[in-house]
């Protein structure tokens, strides 16, 4: 089985208009002086997938949409196709984050179909799960993510077309970050289930999301079977941004 290659991706969540893709033309200046050893994804809104794809090709910076319809096309207002998405040069997209599990109710069977919708388009779906802190406090967060990772994976998954977010529902935007020891052993139970269920299993890449900073990203990034990070606030600037790839390396 080949080495994971690490991922750092940026999701800039309902922040961004045109002039922001300046931050992106100064990470790939970074980038061109130094080549991080992590593949590197940002996620723009919708709105500036295609202008942010065209600012950013050929630097190796890929791009990604941060939520897709099922369908491929049909009547459904103000929804994204994945089919679109890769047609406006994205080449990821997230599925499941827990702001749409929230906010749109979205449940493991919709977002399994989404992860299921970006692989017959031709996208990576970065599939999120993560527990609340009222199901830590229970005790709950293996079983709850477990849970999710299984509905939430369709059985086309591979370590090709998929990549798993683990991402604290109460560490988003909070500050606030797991023990490395509890990512260490939500990640541990994540490999296992992966393992159990795709051939491939040892190859899928296992983000950790959550807070994530320039100051606590190398201890983070550090922990065992964490091949990159998802990143929310620390994305929106390239100079944020720029330590927390620096944490995985150099080539
Ligand atoms: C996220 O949006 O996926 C995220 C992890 O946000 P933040 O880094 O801001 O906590």
């Amino acid at each position: 089985m080949a080495a994971r290659r690490p991922l750092i991706v940026g999701n800039w969540k309902m922040n961004g208009l045109t002039a922001s893709l300046g931050e992106a033309t100064a990470l790939a200046g970074k980038v061109k002086a130094q080549t991080p050893a992590a593949e590197l994804g940002l996620c723009p809104p919708a709105t500036l997938v295609a202008a942010m794809a065209a600012t950013l090709k050929g630097t190796g910076i890929g791009v990604g949409g941060q939520d897709c319809h099922a369908k491929a096309s049909g009547a459904h207002t103000g929804d994204i196709s994945a089919e679109a998405l890769k047609d406006a040069g994205a080449i990821y997209v997230l599925t499941g984050h827990s702001e749409r599990r929230t906010d749109h109710a979205e449940t493991d069977a919709t977002v399994r179909a989404k992860a299921q919708a970006a692989h017959r388009a031709g996208l990576i779906a970065i599939v999120c799960v993560g527990e609340t802190l009222a199901q830590r406090d229970a005790n709950e967060t293996l079983k709850v993510v477990s849970a999710q990772l299984r509905g939430s994976l369709p059985d086309d998954a591979t370590a090709a077309n998929t990549v798993v977010a683990y991402e604290p529902v109460w560490a988003i935007g909070t500050g606030r970050t797991p023990t490395e020891a509890q990512v260490a052993e939500v990640h541990a139970a994540m490999r296992q289930e992966l393992k159990a269920r795709f051939d491939d299993g040892e190859g899928f890449r296992l983000l950790y999301g959550g807070s994530v900073k320039p100051d606590n990203a190398k201890s983070l990034m550090a922990v065992a079977d964490v091949d990159g990070a998802l990143v929310g606030g620390a994305s929106l600037k390239a100079n944020d941004f720029w330590p927390i790839i620096e944490a995985k390396g150099f080539k």
